[in-house]
This record gives C-alpha cells, structure tokens and sequence, in this order.
C-alpha cells in the first residue's frame, strides 16, 4: 500500500487486492464511504471484491477552506503514489494510450448525505485514451463515446460550472443545455432511448458539447488526465459548501467542521452490455424490517441511472417484486451466479456489521464488484422490527437493540395510519411504491417552494413531483408527505423521506404531472394545486381527498416487544400526565405505570364540563365561607367520580393529584348571558356579580392567588378535594381494589404553606377513616417543585413532603422570567441569533435550571433519605431531559400518554449513554 513519505502526514489511504490502510473505525477521517470501502476490501472476514482506490482525507477538507482552496504541497505525490498502486492491481495506468485506468471521484462525509454532493465518473477519458479503451473493450466504440459524454456532461455541471460558483437561472445550467442537444439529438433520429443512438452519434455528441462549453462558460473542456482527477477532486470539496449541502446540514444538525473525504477509485462498468449491470441493496427490507435481501438493479447502466430514477429498476429476486416491476427479469433469474455471489457477500457484511447494510454493486461482464456498503437507513417500523429480530437472532445484544431505534423512530410507529375501513371504501387513484411509512393527507403543491410557503401559512401539503432532486429538500421537510411520478426505491425521493421516516410514496407511473398547469392526471381524475390527496405510504397508494386517520400503535406487537426490551434496560419509571379515566386507560395501554400529573381543574375544561364548570363558577363569585362550601358540596359528585374513574383505571399503581392550580378568576365568565345566570343560580343581582368579578381580576395571574394560595385563603378547597381523593380511595379499597393516591400541592414556594394544608389533609384523613370503619389508606402527601424557592429551600420542604414532582413548566417559567405564554413573540428572535440553543420550555436548559433541579433533590434528599422524586412538566416527555432525569436519580418521569413509549426508549437510553460515559 501507498506509504506516506517520512515525518509527512498521511493524507491519503489506499484500499484494494486484500488490504487497505484504514478501516470502519476511521470514519471520522476516511468518511463513511472510505472506512467501510478499506474495511470491506481490507478486512480479514470480508476481503470483498473492491474496485481498488484511495481515499482523500476530511483533514484535506479542512486544509483545503482554510487555506484560500489550496492543497499541503506533499498531498500531491501522496496521490501519485496511491494512483500507481491503483495502476499496478488493475494492470492500467491513468492516462496509458493503449490502457488507459478511468477513474470515479465521489464524496464521503462521517454521515451519510445523499445526493447531497458531487460526483465524477470516468476520469481520465480524453480523446488520446479514447482508442485504447475502445481496445480494450474489444472494439465496443459507443460504449466509450457513451462514457466519455457522460464524463463531459458532469464535469461541466460539476466542476467548470457548481465548483466554480456559478449560478444559472432555472433550467439554464450547463447540464440542462447538454441535455437538450442530446434529446435534439435524439428527435431527429426519431428515436426515445439513449441506448438507441449509436456511437457516431454519440461522437458528434460529444463534439458539440465541447463547442457549447466553450460558448457557454468561456473555458474549453479540459481533455487532460491529471487536469480531470484534480478538478474532479476540488470540485467535491468545493460541494462540502454547496447550497443543498448545507441546507441538509442544517436539517440533519451535521457540523459544518466536519468536512467531505474524497474517494477515487477505479472504474468498474455497468454498462458494458446485457452482461453487466448496476444496483442497489439492502441486506433487510428498509422499508418494513423484514429479514429479507431486498434491492433494485438496472441491466446495461451506470450507478447514477439507478438513483436518479429515470429508468425503472427491475427487482434483484423475487421478494424485491412489487406491481410496479413485476414484469422485469429478477438477478436471480437472470444471472444466477452472480446473484449467488451477492447473495453470500450480503449475509457475511451483515455478520460482519452485526447491522443492515445498503450495498451498491456493479457487475461488469458478469463479474461483481461491490462499491459500496453503509449502515442502510430504515423508517421507524423497520427500525423496530429489525432491533427485535436482531435480538432473538442473536446477532446483537438487548443494549444494541434499544441503542439501534431512535425517538423518533419509534415516533414513527406512534403516527396515525388511514383509517382502514374508510381507506377499504375509497377508490385508490393511483399506485406507486411504498417508500415511506403511515399515513398522511395534504394539499398538493408542485414545487419545493411552494411546498416551505405553504407550510409556514400554516397549511399541510403534499409535494408532487415527476421526481425529486437534492435541491427540493427544504420543501420535502415542510411537506407532510412526497408523492413522486418517477424512480425506485432507492431514488432519491425515497432514500431521504425513509432517512426521515416520512410518508412518501414513488414512481407512481400512472400519474402526469403538468407543472405550467399545476396539475396532476390519473387515468380521468385531474387533481390541482391545493386538492386535497391522502397518501397511504406503507402500501403505495394514492387517494383523493382527505381520509380519516386513525392510530394502530396498540395493536402493534413487534412495537410491545420492543419495548418490552426497554423495559428490562430502563431503571426510571414511566407515569403519565392524564386527567381522565379515559386518558388513564390509554395510557396504561401505553405502559404507563402511574399517573404523575393528574390536573384537577381540568375537569372544567372540554367535554361534559358544562354542569361542573358552573358550579367552579358559583363557588368563585361566593362571597362567604358558607356560600362556597354549598357551591362546593355540589361539586364534589363531579370531582371524586372523575377521581375514582382514574384510580380504578390505574389500579396498583400509584396516582398523583395535584389541588387545584390555575387563578380563580380564569374561570369566570365574560358572556352577558352567562353571568346573568350565575347571578340568579347565587340569587345576586348582575351589579354584585361584576363587582365580586372584578374584585378577582389580577394584573399578573401567574404569579397571582393559584395553586396553593387558594388552599390558603379557602380551606375549604383543599378540604373537599382531598375528601374526593380519600374517599374514592377507601370505597376502592372496600371493593378490593389496590389503589396508592398522592396528594399534591402546586406553585409552593415555603414548606409553611405545605405546614398549612397539611394540617387539612390529616383531618379529613381521619375523618374518612372513621366514616368508612378502615384503618388506613395508603397515600402521601407531597408537593410540586416549580418555583425557584422551593427547589433553594427543599431540604426545609422535604420535612413535610414525602414526595417532589418537578413542574418544569413553571421552574423554566420563573427560572428564566420568561412568560411560558408569550415567549413566542421573541423565542424565534432568540433561536436564531443562537441566545438560546433550543426552546427552554420544550427541552430541560440542563445549564441553569437544571442546576435548581439537581440542587432541590439533594437538598431534598439530604433530609428524607428516601425521598420519591419525579418530573410532570412537559419536558417528561422530551427524550434529552428524559436522560437528564435518570442522571441525577428522579424515580420517574411522568408525560403525556402518548409519548409513554418514547419515553420507554428514552429511560432505556439514558441507562446506556450513562454507562458510555
Ligand atoms: C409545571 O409547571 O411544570 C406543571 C406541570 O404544572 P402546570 O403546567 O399545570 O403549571
Ligand atoms: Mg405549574
């Protein structure tokens, strides 16, 4: 292999016949392309058949834009050298007249970024090495000329015109004009196919793209070997800072610093005639996790031609078949031999990586070259299924399985999917590929623009496109789904809406897009901009208008075992924010094991809240103890069915319910009407009413008379609420039903006020007992922390609370004085100038307010040694505060029922990443 010169830095690593200089471990030099190109070529176990090559390091790409787009001065005979070893294993030598080595130059960063950067195939073609390689081909003269106009093609797109900054209108680059004299080209020889024109042709092709260079970007095309390797080097690098590159960046939060390697490395031809052949991969279905080989392959074609979806991809076997392809010849039937070798090479990489890999291959004239192998990027049911597979396969361990499948994978499987009886009863408009999973429904748009307008007014689109390109990826984000006419599953559209778990569905060939009338056709269904389509992206298919989504993550089995490995991983418990019987149930169904948060007041809110809500009322507006412990009497049914509901339905586990919270006055009514029957229901005439009204207004409710300063003032709220909690515990327990309630106070800042409530709590508790003839039920007494007080002052706090839930909504809210309710006036202003790295509210600032955090529970702990402590904010549910929590020992996190699984994974992953470190 390719030695670097003495006390010079090794820049560039070579790779093929048995050996490599780098390996998988190296990715953060080599790039993922060049680690796994020196560990399948390299590596003992594998030793793959590996067109040779080298590998330009990321430290080049860091040198390269600090220093005015240059090069280290050693870098260039690190390449020669690494060439001529390319040169000696292929028996050709770059720029040779008689055999001539071509090469291909391609990015690779740390992650993968598909189609997000540039590549150049055949380099080192020039009208001098021309007749060798017709030669060696033994005489086939359009194969080359076809390789030398794709050569020209891309490197005028590529490196004359994106590297060197130029920015042609829409539709005018350089590529766009080539590929017009081509289908000119084309039309006059009443042809439809490039493979139909013939290699005089394709001559005069070539000529005249080389006249139109020149005329277009004032630079002749260079037909020089070294001068082709080194501008196809420079303008990968120079791609690193292309606009699609960085704007995937951003979506993908890849740092800018870590730079692209470059890969050159010989090349291999698909499209050499019938015997050769280009595909793609997957050693699992990416698309559903089945244990499966799963690819496309295109007979005759080079690699690009598969991706860029212009031609129909023919399945690899029989189990890659869809509607769409059947039709096609299978690798397995066509060339069995090579379809065995792939076969085998799949499941070693597989064994090898312990992971799904994504293989490109190419076979020239029967022979199988393997280009490329990654970690295959899956949806989040795939995801899921291949972790549980894995597992009882024994392939990988349970900590693997859980460190494999990410929130938002597992999110995913949590989307709604259409409504399978109304999706039964609806006609399907077209049908395509399944490329990405669920459900969705949209108003189409027909550009990637449109598709960000949209979705910033605030509307759900789907973007409908012939097919997609790496430049419409912004709009790919903001659509809620992709819908493509045109490409495979492994064109572009599909590759990056699987990498985001999105539904999307492709090559929908029955559809015809007219982008100048915005608008799509199928068969006679004519569908226009901002019609209303539903997308059913597991099965492929098309619908009009918008269908009903229902969620199917209960009936999930694979989603339960999977979690169930969680489990087995994960030390915090999981409870759940619900206020509902109803809310209970689901949760549980979830896995929910307790209610963290259950919101009194939020029985006035919503459904059937219409008779409580005006007893609340009456009991506000009473003027005298007396008057509002009628009012209060009357409301008490209401109150303790909905708490016995929740017990029964979480029985064995424990429930918090917190005493009621929010400013009394929110609850007073403002419609005339309204207020003139709570004046007759509290026989006042509309004048005293408004003044008791308004004698509650406050000008800065939040920090206003809620929470527990109600249960001060009124003691008798808090009587009849903890008289609801206990007695619906004692008749629950009478029917033999295990049920553990938690009393607790919100919007404490002094354990004196906990003092005061206590002394509340412990005699309705006796006076319970004896009305019930028990002698105990067991509950705790405890309180929220979630003002910066409480959590300085919780050794003090932790004398009377038996328990602390976190109320990070408030503790962020006073922690940082901004007002949970109107930070969205500024909070964009403060993202975006990078003042706050994130949004406060929906992720725990681990800096400052986490430290109130870790502070109150020692604090707290210092006095009860065995002090419950648990979280009920909303950021319970967010996976980074999640791994926060178990960090400094919470004993749960409690969110809403939906987000239970994910916060299963997360607790799991907490105890994993906290082994890591
Ligand atoms: C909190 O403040 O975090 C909390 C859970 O209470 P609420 O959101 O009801 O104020
Ligand atoms: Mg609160």
């Amino acid at each position: 292999m390719a030695k670097a010169k003495k006390n010079s830095k090794k820049y560039v690593y070579s790779f093929g016949g048995g050996k490599a200089d780098g390996n998988e471990s190296m990715k953060n030099l080599l790039g993922g392309k060049g680690a796994n190109l020196a560990e399948m070529a390299g590596h003992k176990n594998l030793r793959l058949p590996v067109p040779p090559g080298f590998t330009v390091t990321t430290e080049i790409c860091a040198y390269y834009y600090a220093n005015k787009r240059s090069y280290p001065t050693e870098l260039k005979e690190q390449v020669n050298k690494a060439l001529a070893q390319v040169e000696k294993l292929m028996g050709k030598t770059f720029g040779d007249i008689n055999n001539p080595l071509l090469v291909s130059i391609r990015s690779g960063a740390r992650k993968s970024m598909p189609g997000m950067m540039e590549t150049i195939l055949n380099a080192g073609l020039t009208e001098k090495t021309i007749p060798g390689l017709i030669k060696q081909t033994g005489g086939n003269e359009r194969f080359v000329y076809d390789a030398y106009r794709r050569l020209i093609m891309m490197y005028s797109d590529v490196v004359m015109e994106k590297a060197c900054g130029i920015e042609p209108e829409h539709d005018e680059g350089i590529r766009r004009q080539l590929e017009k004299i081509m289908s000119d080209m084309k039309k006059k020889k009443n042809v439809t196919s490039d493979t139909d024109l013939n290699a005089a042709d394709l001559k005069t092709l070539c000529a005249q793209f080389k006249i139109k260079i020149k005329e277009t970007l004032g630079k002749e095309f260079p037909d020089e070997p070294q001068a082709q390797l080194w501008g196809g080097i420079s303008a990968v690098f120079a791609s690193w800072n292309g606009k699609r590159a960085i704007s995937y960046r951003r979506i993908e939060n890849i740092p800018d610093e870590w730079g692209t390697a470059v890969n050159v490395q010989s090349m291999v031809f698909g499209n050499m005639g019938d015997d050769s052949a280009t595909g793609v991969a997957f050693t699992r279905n990416p698309g559903n996790g089945e244990n499966n080989f799963y690819g496309e392959y295109l007979v005759n074609a080079q690699g690009e031609d598969v991706v860029a979806g212009i031609r129909t991809p023919a399945p690899i076997n029989a189990y890659s078949q869809s509607d769409h392809n059947k039709n096609l010849t299978t690798l397995e039937k066509g060339m069995p031999k090579v379809y065995k070798e792939l076969y085998d090479i799949q499941k070693r990489l597989e064994k090898h990586y312990k992971d799904m890999q994504d293989i490109e291959f190419t076979i020239e004239k029967g022979r199988l070259f393997m280009l490329q192998c990654r970690i295959g990027k899956r949806n989040g049911p795939a995801a899921v299924r291949m972790a549980v597979d894995m597992v009882k396969e024994k392939l990988i361990t349970k900590e693997m399985a859980v460190s494999r499948v990410t929130p938002a994978q597992l999110d995913e499987l949590l989307h709604p999917i259409i409504d399978p009886v109304e999706e039964k009863n609806t006609k399907i408009v077209a049908k395509g590929l399944p490329a990405g999973p669920g459900g969705a429904s949209g108003m189409i748009v027909f550009s990637a623009n449109d598709a960000v307008n949209w979705a910033k007014e605030g509307k759900q689109v789907i973007l409908v496109r012939e097919e997609t390109n790496p430049e419409d990826v912004e709009g790919m984000r903001a659509a809620q789904a992709i819908l493509t006419a045109r490409g495979g599953m492994t064109s572009h559209a599909a590759l990056v809406a699987r990498g985001w778990g999105k539904c999307c569905v492709v090559g929908c060939s029955a559809l015809h897009v007219d982008y100048h009338a915005k608008t799509v056709k199928s068969g006679d269904t004519t569908l226009n901009e901002g019609d209303w389509v539903t997308l059913n992206g597991t099965k492929g298919n098309v619908y009009k208008g918008k269908l009903k989504m229902i969620d199917a993550s209960q009936e999930n089995s694979v989603l339960m075992e999977f979690l169930k490995i969680c489990d087995s991983i994960r030390t915090l418990n999981i409870r759940t924010n619900a206020d509902t019987p109803e809310d209970a149930k689901k949760a549980r169904m979830f896995g929910a094991e307790g209610i963290g948060l259950f919101r009194t007041e939020h029985m006035f809110y919503g459904k059937g809240s219409e008779q409580p809500l005006f007893l609340l009322r009456k009991m506000i507006v009473s003027k005298t103890a007396d008057e509002r412990r009628k009012a209060l009497a009357e409301l008490y049914p209401f109150m303790k069915s909905d708490i016995k509901g929740t017990l029964a339905a979480m029985a064995g586990y424990s429930v918090t319910i917190r005493m009621i919270d929010p400013p009394l006055h929110e609850f007073v009514p403002r419609e005339p009407a309204q207020q003139e029957e709570l004046a007759n229901a509290l026989n006042i005439n509309l004048d005293e009413f408004k003044k008791r009204a308004d004698s509650l207004h406050e000008s800065n409710p939040m920090m206003g008379h809620r929470g527990v300063r109600l249960g001060v003032t009124y003691p008798e709220i808090t009587e009849v609420q903890i008289r609801a909690i206990l007695e619906s515990a004692a008749e629950l327990l009478k029917d033999g039903i295990k049920v553990h309630p938690e009393i607790m106070i919100p919007v404490v800042c002094t354990v004196k006020e906990l003092d005061d409530q206590l002394v509340i709590a412990k005699k309705i508790y006796s006076e319970v007992l004896t009305k019930y003839g028990i002698k105990k039920i067991p509950h705790m007494f405890g309180t929220m922390i979630e003002i910066p007080r409480a959590a300085l002052t919780a050794d003090e706090i932790a004398e009377t609370a038996e328990f602390f839930s976190f109320g990070t909504n408030d503790l962020t809210q006073m922690g940082f004085g901004f007002s949970r309710d109107d930070i969205g006036g500024f909070l964009q202003d403060y993202l975006g100038k990078k003042i706050l790295p994130e949004d406060p509210f929906q992720s725990i600032d681990i800096h400052g307010i986490g430290q109130l955090i870790e502070m109150g529970i020692q604090r707290g702990r210092k006095t009860r040694k065995d002090l419950k402590v648990g979280i009920c904010g909303e950021h319970g549910g967010d996976p980074k505060s999640i791994e926060f929590c178990h960090k400094v020992g919470m004993n749960y996190v409690s969110c809403s029922p939906f987000r239970v699984p994910i916060a299963r994974l997360a607790a799991a992953q907490a105890v994993l990443n906290s082994k890591k470190k």
